[in-house]
Formats: structure tokens, sequence, C-alpha cells
């Protein structure tokens, strides 16, 4: 072989390692966790308080540096659970803005202002820290937007970080979900064709059954989405139907018929006992692996052709 030849070799070697035959960007679950523990790191974040307006603040910087097509939709809500008249913010990014097939990815980054679950009653009405329950989610859509601006996704992406998600009444689910119902009423964008939705992902003991409602408005794309994860061997994922949740995908679906699949694990960590709307929503509990199926289910669906 000569000199010439190798070096030709390790070349196409080195194109080839880069990435997948498909050319599919990897998905970084250590990255992830830390955009997680940052998170976490800003204290509580349910409307009203500091760690809200700073880590909204800093999310915003994250993504101007990714993407030039920014939008922060604002609304006057009622907080229902404090009675507060309050001020809300999405944040929408766009990637591929020119085209015209387009996906909504979405997550709540707001926590809920209250322990209503927590078995300790001196502990209910302290905020959250929101690991699982807002910060995984959005954790997840954060490194996903890094892999956006440095592979073009072949269709178009809209990232749309829902605030006052956890604002609710326990028991009343229509007063959850207060960010995605004004912004799936007052569309500040072209009407995405379809969407997902992340929420609940960091468990460490991650089991994702198929949410009901997502499976009633659209079956094709949970077909889709849970047999690619049993293609990757994402064992996470359960082909089996799981709850009803009230989770930012119904106002989607109902205000602006936009079909939407909840990604989530209600079972924090298991059947018998729940960390959801407690002091024990922590980082502790969740795990980079978690959100790394999470993370690379969404990246294969989004860049591998052939999954379908
Ligand atoms: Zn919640």
């Amino acid at each position: 072989m000569s000199k010439l030849i190798l070096i030709l070799f390790f070349l196409l070697i080195g194109c080839s390692s880069k990435g997948s035959p498909n050319d599919i960007p990897v998905f970084d679950q250590n990255k992830a966790f830390d955009h997680l523990l940052n998170q976490c790191s800003f204290g509580p974040r349910n409307p009203g308080s500091v760690g809200h307006n700073n880590f909204f603040e800093y999310l915003h910087e994250y993504f101007s540096m990714l993407s030039s097509d920014i939008i922060i939709q604002e609304f006057n809500y009622n907080e229902h659970i404090t009675g507060i008249d309050r001020k809300g913010k999405n944040l929408i990014v766009q990637f591929n803005k020119e085209s015209k097939n387009r996906i909504l990815i979405g997550a709540h980054w707001d926590t809920r202002a209250i322990s209503d679950q927590d078995p300790n009653e001196e502990n209910l009405n302290i905020p959250i820290l929101g690991a699982n329950d807002g910060a995984s989610g959005t954790a997840v859509l954060m490194e996903l937007g890094f892999i956006f601006s440095n592979f073009p996704p072949p269709f178009g992406i809209d990232l749309v970080f829902f605030d006052a998600e956890d604002v609710g009444i326990n028991g009343e689910p229509t007063t959850f979900a207060v960010g995605s119902d004004y912004f799936s009423k007052n569309l500040p964008i072209r009407k995405p064709d379809s969407g997902i939705i992340v929420d609940m992902v960091g468990d460490k003991n991650l089991k994702i059954p198929i949410e009901r409602f997502s499976y009633q408005v659209d079956k094709k794309k949970v077909k889709e989405l849970w047999s690619l994860a049993d293609k990757l061997s994402l064992s996470a994922f359960e082909y089996t139907l799981g709850y009803e949740i009230y989770d930012d995908h119904v106002p989607l679906w109902e205000n602006a018929k936009i079909p939407t699949v909840n990604i989530i694990d209600f079972d924090y960590p298991n059947l018998f006992y729940n960390h959801w709307h407690t002091q024990n929503d922590i980082p502790e509990n969740c795990s980079p692996q978690s959100l790394g199926q999470v993370g690379t289910l969404l990246v294969n669906y989004i860049y591998d052709k052939n999954h379908k």
C-alpha cells in the first residue's frame, strides 16, 4: 500500500468515525445532565421567584448564541394556586426557518411553587426544585438546540419552552398548562405540522409507556417513535399504554389541532412511591443515562431518514 493510499484510507476512516452511516449526530447525555444541574443551581424556578427570572435570562442568552430566530411570547394570567396575577413568558427558538415542513418540540421551563404531594406536611407550601419536573425536558431541548445549530435539521424545528405549566390546582387539570394554552390560542409562528412534548424524563428509573391522549391524537407518530426506540435498544421505552396525562400536548391539540405526542414517565421512581411535586424532585433522583435515552431517540427521529 503506497503512502498516498494509506493517507486516503485514514481520511476515509476519519470521515466515517464522525457519525453513523446516516450521519446522525450524537446526543451528549453528560452535557444534557449539566443543563439539568445548572437549572437547579438557579434554585426553584416557580413564577415570581428570583430563579424564574434569572433562568429565563440565561435560557434566552444561551439560545441567542445558537439561533437568530427567537421569539419571546409574553402573556398575562392568574396563577391558580396562589391567586396572584402574573406575566408569563414562552420562548420559541426556530431552526431551518425557511422549511415549510415543521415539527414543534416543547418542554415547560417553570417549576411548581408548592410541594403539595410531599409526605411531610411542613413542606407543602415550599417550592420544588424541579430537577425532573421542569429541568429534565428543558435540558434535553437545550442540548438538541446545540445539535441543530451545528447540524441543520432536514426539516423545520420549533423548540418551544412553555412557562406556567405547573401553576394548576391538583385535581383540576385544565388549571395547568397555561403557557401552552396561550401559545396555541395565539400562535406566534406558522402552525407546526405536529409536535412532541418532553416532560419528566430525568428519572433514574426511567420507564416511558405510551401516554394515552397522545395515542388517541397521533397513533402513527407514537408507533414510529416507540418502534424506533426498540430498534435503537432504548429500553426505557415500553410499548404499552400508560396513563392519560394532562400536559402541554393537550392544549396544542385542543386549541390549534397540532397533533402532539407527550414523552413522559409519571411514575417517579415507581408505581408505589412518587417524588412528583415533592422536595425529593432533585438531581440525585435523576440520571444522565435517562436524558440520553430520550435525546438519542429524538436525534434519530429527526436525522435518520431510514427509520420509517
Ligand atoms: Zn408538575
